[in-house]
């Protein structure tokens, strides 16, 4: 039988990439590129912030005109948004087939026969069941060189501005031994690099184990060149956890640590559990011991009753630790956080002035960061075509720096080559194999 075929435009972060695999793999579909050939279109939707869910539901209309020229087609709606707004979006949108929250997505075959055989009622499935939550049947894309292997869904913290408790429910960790088993089944099929993932993943805890033994233990796999884990929490970095990621020689040298204030205020009403004192602290023992690493971080302005001085803090710190990336947000208020009902929310015209004076700054933070990398050499693991031309490769080092590297034929895809960079743009560098 022909499989159907499916198209998921995915919005937000790694997580929805992930599981938009799983979705692919739990249909057992062939992924198309566009959606004009699909017999399923799929929307996988982030509520992070109002942009990014407003985009998703005018999508749904986008798409809605195809089904002029092929009437079987189905157009459902995941992620946070379908979690969060449920049966509003089927009573809005007569023409969305099929609502789905994150942990729905073992019943996504079910869901597209019944709509198949019925064409009845339209599922809508935002149950917070946590049953079969980590069903996964390895899947690795072929002829990609990096994964995804997600070891926790949900979050307990409870930071003001968050919608991701609420869609995604509570923390649940997934067992060690189903961990390295998905790990294993990747590289079997082809993946060199693996991106653990959780909310905030360094929480990671089952029985006994901790997130430094989790890492202890993945360094085992044989085949595994590169461990990369993301989004860890400032406050779970612990003592054990620096001591773990010094002695791993395949984590690779880079941490993504959202700070999101620099300012002790502000974090307070963020909730966010830790002072800016304890984030620099963690920050100073992690370089200590791995003077190399590449931190990023995330960054919100215009928070509750964030004042300039509050915003000086936070372009303190930004000066001061010199990030290599910063990724930064304007504040938007979330249905049903905490946040939503604080008052003293600062003006949109001055969030956004905040907004590009930190941004402005960063990007030269950034570039003067790439810059000094020229005339040095680093190990670049190469996964594929170059965006910017079909000649070169483009791979990436252990600090997560893009290097575009010129002069290399394509039989190198999947290797890790010594490249002197010789070349600096604001996102990526460029360099030849020496
Ligand atoms: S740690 Fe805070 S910001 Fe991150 S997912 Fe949990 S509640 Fe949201």
């Amino acid at each position: 039988m022909k499989k159907q075929s499916v198209f998921i435009e995915t919005y937000g972060c790694q997580m929805n990439e992930y599981d938009s695999d799983r979705i692919i793999n739990a249909l057992q579909a062939e992924p198309v590129d566009s959606p004009n050939t699909a017999d399923v279109i799929i929307i996988n939707t982030c509520a992070i912030r109002e942009k990014a869910d407003h985009k998703a539901v005018s999508a749904v209309g986008r798409y809605n005109k195809l089904k002029k020229n092929n009437p079987n087609l189905i157009i459902g709606m995941s992620g946070c948004v379908a979690q969060l707004y449920g049966k509003k979006l089927l009573k809005d949108m007569p023409y969305l087939d099929f609502v789905m929250g994150p942990r729905g997505i073992p019943k996504i075959p079910k869901i597209i026969d019944d709509i198949r055989s019925e064409h009845k009622q339209r599922p809508l499935e935002t149950s917070m069941d946590v049953q079969d939550i980590f069903d996964v049947t390895p899947y690795h894309k072929k002829g990609k060189i990096s994964g995804f292997v997600s070891i926790q869904q949900g979050c307990n913290k409870k930071c003001a501005y968050c919608i991701v408790p609420t869609t995604r429910g509570s923390e649940i960790n997934r067992p060690l031994d189903e961990i390295i088993f998905e790990s294993q089944e990747l590289v079997k099929q082809g993946a060199k690099e693996l991106t653990y993932i959780g909310q905030t993943v360094n929480s990671w805890k089952h029985s006994k184990m901790r997130f430094n033994n989790l890492l202890d233990h993945l360094q085992e796999i044989n085949g595994l060149e590169r461990i990369r884990f993301t989004t860890s929490f400032p406050k779970d970095i612990s003592d054990k956890m620096i001591s773990s990621m010094k002695n791993n020689n395949k984590v690779c040298r880079q941490l993504h640590l959202p700070v999101q204030s620099g300012s002790n205020r502000v974090l307070r009403e963020m909730r966010r559990t830790y002072s800016i004192e304890w984030y620099k602290d963690r920050i100073q023992k992690l370089k200590d011991a791995i003077p190399d690493l590449a931190l990023s971080t995330d960054i919100i302005v215009g928070f509750g009753s964030e004042k300039e001085d509050d915003f000086e803090s936070t372009m303190n710190l930004i000066r001061e630790i010199e990030f290599d990336t910063v990724y930064s947000f304007k504040y938007s208020v979330r249905p049903g956080t905490p946040g939503e009902n604080m008052e003293s929310h600062v003006p949109d015209e001055i969030a956004s002035e905040w907004l590009s004076v930190l941004q402005a700054e960063q990007k030269e933070i950034t570039l003067k960061k790439n810059i000094e990398k020229i005339g040095s050499n680093f190990n670049v693991l190469l996964e594929g075509f170059s965006k910017q031309n079909n000649k070169d490769l483009f791979g990436r080092t252990t600090h997560n720096k893009v290097v575009n590297v010129k002069n290399v034929d394509q039989s190198f895809i999947g290797k890790t080559v010594r490249v002197k960079i010789t070349n600096a743009m604001q996102n990526s560098l460029v360099g030849e194999i020496i």
